[in-house]
């Protein structure tokens, strides 16, 4: 009998634990996404939008595209979206619509983005920096073969996804130690001989406040978007960071 409990025990744990990974999974459903996109044009922020509105919308989740971040400031979106999604490259931010972005991430709306479009905006901004978790420096050698090491199997992010390999850019960032590493990369000493062998963040979640942050290095240009493990693991963090306010 006491047997039979430590087994049912178990299982009610394993259950529970599918049941959570996939909660966090299926929840994109009539979520308001903000997709803002802009920057730097050979990273195909429009190219980029309109495939997350388009798959988002066809999760029947609500979405609103903008090319502008004075969205941020407009406090009826901000008060009542889900999830931001953002990409863009460079560019500047205005001091008050950094603030009215920090401040709806910090009460419980999600971020995600990739590559340049998350991780190398706004350059001279400190605290957006460290609300995304990191920021782009050098991609040594610009494009080359690399291979993406999946760190959580289990995580419902990368769940069922193999290590795969790409020819892009592999980003060298400066990563906040508070980030939750999910997928890595390690670097040659091909281009920068004293980087041999660094193992690198290119997945990754944290906390910023009460908002759920996603972030992936991955998605350089068009044909990047195409590689199926690239863009299963951006429509997963998108979906996990837009269950933000479940929190
Ligand atoms: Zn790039």
């Amino acid at each position: 009998m006491k047997k039979l409990t430590q087994i049912s025990i178990v299982f009610f744990l394993l259950f529970s634990l599918i049941l959570n990974g996939q909660n966090d999974l299926s929840q994109i459903k009539n979520k308001r996404v903000l997709i803002v996109y802009g920057g730097w044009e050979w990273h195909y922020p429009e190219v980029f939008a309109t495939k997350i509105a388009s798959w988002l919308e066809d999760q029947k989740a609500i979405v609103t595209l903008s090319k502008s971040t004075k969205i941020y400031l407009d406090e009826h979106v901000m008060n009542n979206v889900d999830l931001i999604i953002q990409h863009i490259t460079m560019s500047e931010i205005s001091e008050l619509e950094s603030k009215a972005l920090q401040k709806a991430i910090a009460g419980g709306v999600g971020l995600a983005g990739c590559h340049g479009g998350l991780g190398d905006a706004f350059r001279n901004n400190t605290e957006y920096q460290y609300m995304v978790g990191g920021q782009f420096v050098k991609h040594p050698g610009g494009q080359v073969d690399y291979s993406v090491k999946i760190a959580k199997l289990q995580n419902p992010i990368l769940k069922g996804i193999n290590n795969f390999t790409l020819h892009s850019e592999q980003y060298y960032m400066h990563v906040d130690p508070a980030i939750k590493v999910l997928a890595t990369t390690r670097f040659s000493k091909e281009h920068d001989s004293w980087i041999e062998g660094i193992e690198m963040p290119v997945v990754w979640t944290k906390s910023y406040g009460k908002g759920r942050v996603f972030y992936s290095s991955l998605g350089h240009n068009k044909k990047d978007f195409e590689i199926p493990e690239v863009w299963e693991i951006m429509i997963r963090g998108v979906t996990w960071a837009a269950g933000s306010k479940m929190n």
